[in-house]
């Protein structure tokens, strides 16, 4: 029987771990905080920028929100991120992409003091991840190891199979367990387009799926007894027993959101699993926390 890894309970255990040290840290004097860095108004920014502001408020963080209308130039942008790497009271800086096309990520990004880059955005600290020296790691990707660790998966030497090449996630999760003496393969669209999607995830003894494409891995692409991650978020239509789609009160479509793993068919496969919603994403949001209070420390030349 597959294990349902709960993100949730795994969260709210971290969460717990964050609040303890918090505390810890305030008896010295030390008091995290997060500023959010939003320019115009996107509407899936807006709602991370202010699920950010609760998790803050949560574990007893300081949080400052700065926003900006989108016409602002690169040149104030990077202004305003200078102002926040020199406020004590900030301890990471969070900006929240995307922005207008006329801002360069790397400008931003790069302007931030890598011991406030809770995110890990920055070259500096992506360099210390390739070097295995992290510091501060990047969000999702650790949020992805320590659903791992905490369903006691051994590395070393483990067939891990990451789908998605991003940035973002992809690149960093894959070094994160070469980190930790896996065996990493690597696949990503040219993978797929090239018929040999099925070919390396069936070697998998822990597949990390991050692709932003529903239903992508299906029972056939999953290994018996392997333990999957998945990181997608899809909004998709819901569909009744004839394949039509349900619409609500105002004759709208009702959507829901899935992850890339057909989770209902794959299920059963598995030795454990995350759920969408309710796994990587929740543990996501405390790494960040959790990055915040590194942060801090490092800041008081505690770490
Ligand atoms: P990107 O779109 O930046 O990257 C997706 C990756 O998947 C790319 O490398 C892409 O290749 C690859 N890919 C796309 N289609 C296929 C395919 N059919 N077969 C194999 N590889 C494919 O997305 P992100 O990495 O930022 O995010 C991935 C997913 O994770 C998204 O659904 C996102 O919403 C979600 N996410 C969830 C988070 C969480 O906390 N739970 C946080 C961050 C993201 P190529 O670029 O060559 O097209």
């Amino acid at each position: 029987m597959a294990e349902i890894i709960d993100g949730n309970a795994i969260a709210e255990e971290i969460k717990a771990e964050i609040v303890a040290e918090a505390g810890k840290l305030k008896e010295k004097g030390i008091s995290p905080g997060i500023a959010t860095l939003l320019v115009g108004d996107d509407f899936g920014s807006r709602m991370y920028r202010k699920q950010v502001e609760r998790n803050c408020e949560s574990v007893g963080f300081n949080y400052i929100e700065r926003t900006l209308p989108a016409e602002t130039t690169e040149e104030e942008v990077v202004k305003v991120v200078q102002e926040l790497n020199d406020d004590p009271a900030v301890s990471g800086i969070l900006p929240l992409r995307p922005f207008p096309e006329h801002i360069s990520d790397s400008a931003v990004i790069n302007t931030i003091r890598v011991d406030k880059d809770i995110d890990c955005f920055h070259p500096f600290n992506m360099g210390r991840l390739m070097l295995g020296e992290p510091t501060l790691t990047p969000c999702t990707p650790a949020a992805c190891i320590e659903l791992l660790e905490r369903v006691g998966v051994e590395f070393e030497g483990a067939e891990i199979v990451v789908v998605g090449h991003s940035n973002i996630v992809g690149k960093p999760v894959a070094m994160l367990a070469l980190n930790r003496n896996a065996n990493i393969t690597v696949s990503h669209i040219f993978t797929s387009q090239a018929g040999n999607l099925a070919k390396h995830t069936c070697g998998a003894d822990i597949l990390i799926v991050a692709a932003g494409k529903a239903g992508l891995v299906t029972a056939d692409l999953v290994k018996d007894g392997a333990v999957v991650i998945d990181v997608g978020i899809n909004r998709v239509k819901v569909l009744d027993d004839e394949g039509n789609p349900v619409t609500n009160e105002k004759g709208k479509p009702k959507t829901r959101t899935v992850g890339d793993v057909d989770f209902d068919n794959v299920k059963d496969k598995t030795r454990a699993i995350t759920p969408v919603p309710g796994g990587v994403g929740a543990v996501t949001n405390m790494i960040l926390l959790g990055n915040a209070l590194t942060a801090a420390k490092m800041q008081a030349g505690l770490e």
